[in-house]
This record gives structure tokens, C-alpha cells and sequence, in this order.
């Protein structure tokens, strides 16, 4: 067979056009699959997939029908060659609608067959619906259903002004399409309900991790804070303490520390009973909570002992406080019952200035020590007053 006989045949079959048909179709498949259906768009899934086929195939003019949640089939995309080539629908473009059973679309949910017209104008099943004046009513006209796992999610057609324009090849074509498509809505469905799922699950598990570390500061506060004063403990004071050393050190400040102890409340309580003591105990609490700053540390330390901080405080300015806290409690009157009951307190401090920090007598136990034996000695010289350590008192013990 010469080259003009080939050609010869080659034209009479069609067979290049045939040839072609088969590339662009091909084309139309390979680029259905590349789409990627996690998107969060359905609606921007279903226009990418009909771009595709209007990049690869003769289909006109494309559209896809979503069958919504009031059962109506409304157009989503709308798209033309023309709409396509300039990259954006139609202006003013209003999405028509059909309810089941209506026209040519509607008929193709209905039955769940493809639908499939060569003349629109002298055909009964076709309705114009609510196109707008925009849009070319079609000549020929196929509507296919598209399902998936059996439940219909919308109408894929594809559209010409001219009737008799679509062949057998073209039903077979979009038969491939609609599955692919199925898919894709699937798919994008599914990726979308994880989504939210997982949206739903972090919501939940971040609540969860609130209430936790809520939990958890609720436990280490009470863990922190002595039930019956509502001062913080002798857990709490450590911890705070440490830091304030620390700071004191670093920034070459002094800092106060005083232990005060409840005179004589052994006799209170045995005189009017532990819950007079109890009450005593917290009114004390209080006054010494008032005459705080906010820099200042105050801890019930035990008993009927306290122990407290002034940061940044000199010797001169710790003994003045203190001196303030005795007076105040001092002259306080608490009623009990029937009796207005007076307390004082016993103070000792101990102040940490650069050169004992120097001296690496910074061991918190140590400062206590220290504080302690102030007291000790205010206790022993009459009570009801404030002494400062000084290194005799170390000689004495
Ligand atoms: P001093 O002047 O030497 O400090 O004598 P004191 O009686 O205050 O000291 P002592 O250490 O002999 O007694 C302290 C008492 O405090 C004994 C203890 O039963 C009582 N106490 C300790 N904790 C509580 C408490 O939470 N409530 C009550 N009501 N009493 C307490
Ligand atoms: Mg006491
Ligand atoms: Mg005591």
C-alpha cells in the first residue's frame, strides 16, 4: 500500500480524527486523576475537574449539577469554553436549579439513566429552568448521574448549541468521567469529615489538656497552701525563698528574713480551747497578710510559727516592719465568744547582706537557723519583741 492509498483509507474511516479523540480523551482521564480531591472546596473540586475536561475534550460546554440537601439539583459550575478561556464564569452568573424529575437534568436524577437529547428545542423532556439570559439554551444535551456507594450526588452534562452534535463515543466518554468524578466528590467528602473529625478531636483534647493544667495548679496550690490560714506553707516558702537568695546574690541586695511565734499559745488553746486557738491563729494570718507588700514572702512555717521575707529590705528598715507587725498585733483585740482575747508575737531576724551571702552562708536551713535563734533569744529576754541575730547568739548555743 502506497502513501496516497494509506491516506486514502485513513480519511475515509476517519480514523485520524478517531486518533485523536482517543488522545484527548486519554488526556482528560490522566488529568481527572491528577486532581487532588483534599481539597476544602467541593464546589472548586467539581469546576477543576470540568476545566479538565474542556482542556481535553470537544464538551462544549460543561456543567455539574450537586444534588443539595433540599433535594434540588443546582448548577455549581456553569462553565463554557468561552467562561473557561477567560478564566472566570459567567457575570452576573445565577446558578440554575432543578428539583427532581424536572427537565432533562432532573429526569436523569430521577431515573438514575443518562439522559441524552440530540434536539433540546423539539424535545419534551427539556425545560429551560431558571437559566439566564446569558446562557445558550443547548441544541444537544447529555445528562449522566453521578453516584457513589449508590447515593446520587449531582448531574454531569455536557452541552451544544448544534443538535445532533454528540456520538455514542461521547456517552461512552462520560461514562469513565462520572465514575472518575464520583470519586473525587467521595474523596472530598471523606477528606473533609476527617477533617472536621480531627477539628473536633484537637477542640477536645485541647479542653482537656486546659482542664488538666487547671487541675494540676489547683492540686500544687492546695499542695502550697496551709487549709487553715489560707497562707501559703513551708512547701511553698522553700520554693520562694530560694529564688529570693538567688536574686539577693545576683543583684547585690539584702533581704530580711523573720520567724514570728505566737506567745504563750499553749495557754491560749488550753485555756479556751483548740478552735479559740484555731480562730486566733487565722486572725493573726490575717493581720500579718495585710502589713505585706506585694514583693514580700509570708508562709505559715508551722504551729503557731510564721516566716517571713522582705525582699530587698535592709537590717535597718527588716526591724522597722517587724517592730510594726508587734505593735499591730499587739494592740489587736479578738473577740471569742464572750471574751475579747490580746496576743503578741515574738519576732527574730536574720538579715542576709552581700557580705554574709559572700560568706556562702546562704543555706536556707542555715537562715532559718539564724532567724530562729533571734527568737529564741527574744523569747528568752521577756517575749513580745523583735531581736536581730547577731554572731554571739552562734556562741551561746
Ligand atoms: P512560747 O511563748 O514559748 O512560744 O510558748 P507557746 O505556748 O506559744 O509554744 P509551744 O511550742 O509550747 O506551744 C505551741 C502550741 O501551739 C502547741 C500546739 O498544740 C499549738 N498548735 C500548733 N498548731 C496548732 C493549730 O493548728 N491550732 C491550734 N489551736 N493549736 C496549735
Ligand atoms: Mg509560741
Ligand atoms: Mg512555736
Amino acid at each position: 500500500m502506497d502513501k496516497q492509498e494509506l491516506d486514502e483509507l485513513l480519511d475515509k474511516f476517519g480514523i485520524e480524527d478517531i486518533f485523536f479523540d482517543l488522545v484527548n480523551s486519554l488526556s482528560a482521564v490522566k488529568g481527572l486523576s491528577e486532581i487532588d480531591s483534599n481539597a476544602s472546596d467541593e464546589t472548586a473540586l467539581v469546576v477543576n475537574a470540568l476545566n479538565v475536561l474542556i482542556d481535553n475534550q470537544d464538551m462544549e460546554r460543561c456543567s455539574f449539577y450537586l444534588l443539595n440537601e433540599d433535594q434540588y439539583l443546582v448548577n455549581v459550575t456553569g462553565l463554557s469554553s468561552d467562561e473557561h478561556a477567560a478564566g472566570k464564569p459567567l457575570a452576573n452568573y445565577h446558578p440554575s436549579k432543578f428539583k427532581i424529575g424536572e427537565g432533562v437534568i432532573g429526569l436523569a436524577a430521577q431515573t438514575g439513566e443518562l439522559q441524552f437529547c440530540n434536539d433540546c428545542a423539539n424535545d419534551t423532556r427539556f425545560q429551560k429552568g431558571q437559566q439566564t439570559e446569558q446562557c445558550l439554551f443547548p441544541r444537544s444535551l447529555i445528562s449522566v448521574p453521578v453516584f457513589a456507594d449508590n447515593k446520587l450526588l449531582g448531574i454531569l452534562n455536557i452541552s451544544h448549541p448544534e443538535s445532533n452534535y454528540f456520538t455514542d463515543w461521547h456517552i461512552r466518554l462520560l461514562h469513565i468521567y462520572k465514575n472518575m468524578l464520583g470519586q473525587l466528590i467521595t474523596n472530598c467528602r471523606l477528606f473533609q469529615k476527617m477533617d472536621r473529625q480531627i477539628a473536633n478531636r484537637t477542640e477536645k483534647l485541647e479542653k482537656a489538656l486546659k482542664n488538666v493544667e487547671q487541675l494540676k495548679d489547683r492540686y500544687k496550690n492546695q499542695a502550697m497552701i496551709d487549709d487553715l490560714t489560707g497562707l501559703f506553707n513551708r512547701r511553698y516558702f522553700y520554693i520562694q525563698a530560694e529564688m529570693a537568695i538567688a536574686n539577693t546574690i545576683r543583684y547585690g541586695q539584702v533581704l530580711c528574713v523573720l520567724v514570728i511565734d505566737i506567745d504563750f499559745f499553749k495557754k491560749l488553746n488550753d485555756t479556751y480551747g483548740h478552735q479559740c486557738g484555731d480562730q486566733v491563729l487565722i486572725h493573726v494570718a490575717d493581720m500579718l497578710n495585710l502589713q505585706m507588700r506585694d514583693s514580700d514572702i509570708l508562709v505559715r512555717f508551722g504551729g503557731e510559727e510564721f516566716v517571713v521575707i522582705f525582699t530587698n529590705t535592709t537590717c535597718k528598715n527588716g526591724k522597722i516592719f517587724a517592730e510594726r507587725i508587734r505593735e499591730t498585733i499587739e494592740a489587736a483585740v479578738y473577740n471569742y465568744k464572750d471574751h475579747q482575747l490580746k496576743t503578741t508575737v515574738s519576732i527574730g531576724i536574720y538579715c542576709l547582706d552581700q557580705e554574709h551571702a559572700k560568706q556562702s552562708q546562704k543555706n536556707l536551713d542555715e537562715i532559718i537557723h539564724r532567724a530562729d535563734l533571734a527568737l529564741y533569744e527574744a523569747k528568752a529576754t521577756g517575749r513580745n519583741k523583735v531581736t536581730v541575730f547577731n554572731s554571739k547568739l552562734l556562741e551561746v548555743k
